[in-house]
């Protein structure tokens, strides 16, 4: 069938009809934090700085994916908030006609919440994926929770809409489920609940994860059925979202491994060192920056690499093929793709 629609002739459309129009882009590849599921003990292979996009170039390169149809931009690493021109980044992002969001770790925000709001970033993910300061060391390697939790509160009061990711592993914080879903009766946040995913020297093993099922399992035990609501979730949402009668909050589940959701899969990823990913799982990159300092226009390799897209996980369509680690181990890790 021929689309005749103008979105079909967008740079930005794929060969299974899905049109892009959310861009994440990873600031920095550096982090204050260590969690081992994101960055490999030995740490990473870090571009020089001179590889990195400055933000006059992030701002060029946003300005092009604006101009081809997309609407929503979230700022991520590394820890972007550690980046020093993380004010004029905001600013300059700000000017472009999208919704503008960014996710951290939330060790340093309580020092950005006037640039957050001058420049409308409203919504908030923060990281946490225990509740009790000694597991949060364990996998962090940094004795922050505290300063993680008062600022996720602080947040709140500050009427930022937040979202708190937590990537499950089993028999690490499994059991504390119920607890973050207990926070959402006064806190008027969405705990999504993230399935474990394997990127190149995370050490994942299938067993290690926490399904979709096992967590609804885990509901069900701690909650009457008809206290358990399923909420409409929005259109490209990749959150299976959910709330207890009677709560403030939500909670959600990303399930890319079990139940993937590439079908309405609306996002593109620009890396640090200004490399465009297709896909989270992509095992190849087009390098943008390259071209934009060559004085060439980057939209012919944007939609080279659009059309490039696989329908599913970067071609790692079964289960079978994800736990490959030849295959996932391709993939960069995942501190230095911004998730
Ligand atoms: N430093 C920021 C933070 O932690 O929120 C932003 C970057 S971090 C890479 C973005 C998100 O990726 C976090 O929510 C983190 O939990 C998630 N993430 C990292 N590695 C992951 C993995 N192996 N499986 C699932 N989620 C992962
Ligand atoms: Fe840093 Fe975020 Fe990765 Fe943790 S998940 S190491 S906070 S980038």
């Amino acid at each position: 069938m021929t689309n005749t629609s103008a979105k079909s002739t967008s740079i930005l459309h794929d060969n299974f009809g899905r049109d892009h129009a959310y861009l994440r882009i990873s600031l920095i590849e550096r982090c204050n934090l260590r969690c081992s599921y994101c960055m490999p003990a030995e740490g990473v292979k870090l571009s020089p700085k001179s590889h990195l996009m400055t933000g006059d170039e992030i701002y060029n390169i946003a300005k092009t994916f604006v101009k081809h149809g997309v609407t929503k931009i979230r700022l991520t690493g590394g820890e972007p908030l550690i980046r020093k021109d993380i004010p004029v980044i905001l600013e300059k992002l700000a000017s472009l006609d999208v919704t503008l969001s960014i996710t951290s770790n939330a060790v340093i925000i309580d020092k950005h919440i006037a640039v957050l709001k001058a420049n409308n970033v409203n919504k908030i993910n923060i990281s946490l994926d225990s509740l009790e300061r000694e597991k949060f060391k364990k996998i962090t390697l940094r004795d922050q929770f505290k300063k993680v939790y008062t600022n996720i509160l602080l947040l709140v009061k500050e009427n930022f809409e937040v979202k708190v990711n937590v990537v499950l592993m089993k028999d690490f914080n499994d059991n504390e489920i119920i607890n973050f879903i207990k926070l959402t009766k006064n806190l008027p946040i969405s705990i999504r609940f993230i399935e474990f995913m394997p990127f190149d020297g995370n050490k994942w093993d299938k067993n290690k994860m926490v399904s979709y099922k096992e967590i609804m399992d885990y509901v069900h035990d701690a909650f009457n059925n008809n206290e358990i609501i399923r909420l409409t979730d929005a259109k490209n949402d990749t959150t299976k979202n959910y709330k207890i009668e009677g709560y403030q909050g939500s909670f959600g589940i990303i399930s890319s491994v079990t139940n993937p959701f590439c079908d309405s899969c609306n996002r593109l990823r620009l890396t640090a060192n200004g490399k465009i990913k297709n896909c989270l799982f992509s095992a190849t990159e087009s390098d943008l920056l390259t071209t934009l300092r060559e004085g060439n226009s980057i939209e012919p390799v944007v939609e080279k690499a659009v059309k490039a897209k696989f329908k599913i996980r970067g071609g790692m369509d079964t289960l079978e093929k994800l736990q490959e680690p030849k295959l996932h181990n391709k993939n960069r890790s995942m501190i230095t793709i911004g998730g």
